[in-house]
């Protein structure tokens, strides 16, 4: 991975050029700090920095620390005074090992600079220049330094302290250093999540969640697995800058609450060029896959218990984790049953897979996913009708488990019939057999519920005359 030192003139008793209240050093430093933000962004690079606050560092430090690190590139950055306009950049004048590549890197890079500083904001382009400089001449590797505006000139001191000029020039530099470098561009960025406690238990993790909400902070208990056992986290937030993150931390551990970050790279939304027009989402057939349970969970796993008396008790699991996303999960039940033959697992999957709806048993041998837990079998399964069922981006109360969710055409079988051919082909009887096992579950149960009852019977008619 290339490493670019980038030097902030000037830092501590040297101010560079001072005009009015404004300090070169203090200009040099924010920009800097702008660069390598923009850089670690985009880019996959290390970024040095030669001062990161104001403090007194000579030229000899400077261009020792670059050549201690062996950088690949060393950026120098400067304002300029003196009563002029415009933007210039410097290489070194004299011959070194890396006069031809420190001008073509400058030429890149200034051209970045100057097509922003020209092109948008009507700045004088000073010229491609060369001087006797000493972090120039003593860095052994391309190095470069800029010279971005002037701070004694009107026009140009307003742009100097206009935020969004900051921005753009900074990402004008961080662009042509990376251009000049051929640095890769990121494929993952960070996601900075705040996880205010990790606990075996759940009602510690729910209890630590109340506590966080009383004091008005927005919190959320997300499972994960570690060494095989689950752990609920509670996460407060989850940022894209760092800053931010720490900033809650620092709020969370004020109420005398432990808090860490936990840093994970994501995989960057793909840009969406030119939007297609999506067709209306179909209505549900059959009975729809998004709505209210009506059984309890205890009445699904005595249903499935005078079958199979050694099923597993996931009627919790598919009610509870069915409400989070909106998802019948007495129904999903059904059709686990129907997957998993009452859980008796007499296809390719087998019971350790917690694998409860067949997801990625595409036929064959091929025995498909498998989940850590029971809780995230479960999990997976609703996710997977979730994807079916609506259009919506998934909530972000508990991790992405399903592996196929991203496969699906969101929103394509919001009803239980709109799975036939589908969840599992062939199939054009398979949202059928799903909702007679559940027809059957609500006549097995003792409180029978008669309404639900009559409606899945008008349901099923037309199954029974065409069978
Ligand atoms: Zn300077």
């Amino acid at each position: 991975m290339k490493l670019i030192v980038l030097d902030p003139g000037h830092g501590g008793q040297d101010p560079g050029a001072v005009f009015q209240q404004l300090r070169e050093k203090d200009v040099n430093l924010d920009i800097a700090k702008r660069v390598r933000t923009y850089l670690e962004k985009e880019y996959e690079c290390k970024v040095m920095m030669t001062r990161e606050g104001d403090t007194t560092v000579s030229l000899e430090a400077r261009s020792n620390l670059a050549n201690s690190v062996k950088a690949d590139y060393f950026c120098s950055i400067h304002h300029n005074a003196g009563g002029g306009t415009g933007f210039e950049s410097y290489r070194f004048n004299g011959t070194n090992n890396y006069t031809s590549k420190s001008k073509t890197f400058q030429e890149i890079i200034h051209s970045e600079v100057i097509n922003m500083v020209t092109g948008k904001y009507n700045r004088r382009d000073r010229g491609i220049k060369a001087a006797n400089f000493h972090v120039l001449r003593e860095t052994s590797m391309p190095s470069v330094l800029l010279e971005i505006l002037f701070l004694d000139t009107s026009e140009d001191r307003a742009l100097i302290q206009h935020e969004s000029f900051k921005e753009d020039v900074s990402a004008a530099i961080g662009e042509g250093i990376a251009k000049a470098l051929a640095l890769p561009r990121k494929v993952t960025t960070n996601l900075y999540k705040v996880i205010a406690g990790s606990f075996k238990d759940k009602k510690n993790a729910d209890s630590r969640l109340k506590f966080l909400q009383q004091k008005g902070i927005i919190a959320l208990v997300v499972t994960t697995t570690l060494n095989g056992a689950p752990y609920f986290r509670v996460q407060a937030g989850a940022f894209k800058e760092r800053q931010n993150a720490e900033n809650q931390v620092k709020q969370i551990k004020k109420l005398g609450a432990e808090a860490f970050i936990l840093v994970e790279a994501t995989m960057p939304s793909a840009p969406t060029p030119n939007p297609v027009p999506t067709p209306p989402q179909p209505a549900p057939s059959g009975l729809p896959i998004e709505g209210q349970s009506v059984m309890k969970s205890e009445e699904l796993d005595a249903f499935v218990k005078t079958v199979n008396p050694n099923a597993p008790l996931l009627g919790e699991y598919y009610l509870e984790l069915g409400k989070e996303y909106s998802i019948r999960g007495d129904v999903a039940f059904a059709q686990a049953i129907h997957e998993t033959n009452y859980f008796r697992f007499t296809g390719v999957v087998k019971p350790e897979q917690n694998n409860y709806a067949g997801i990625g048993a595409t036929g064959g041998e091929v025995r498909g996913a498998t989940f850590a837990t029971q809780e995230e079998g479960v999990l997976a399964h609703l996710q997977h009708l979730y994807a079916y069922a609506n259009r919506r981006p998934l909530p972000s109360s508990y991790p992405k488990v399903d592996p196929r969710f991203d496969l699906v055409t969101r929103g394509i079988a919001p009803g239980w019939f709109d799975l036939n051919g589908r969840w599992a082909v062939p199939g054009n009887q398979y949202g059928q057999l799903i909702l007679k096992i559940y027809e059957r579950m609500l006549e097995e149960t003792i409180t029978v519920k008669q309404e639900e009852l009559e409606k899945m019977r008008d349901v099923l008619v037309e199954v029974r005359s065409n069978p």
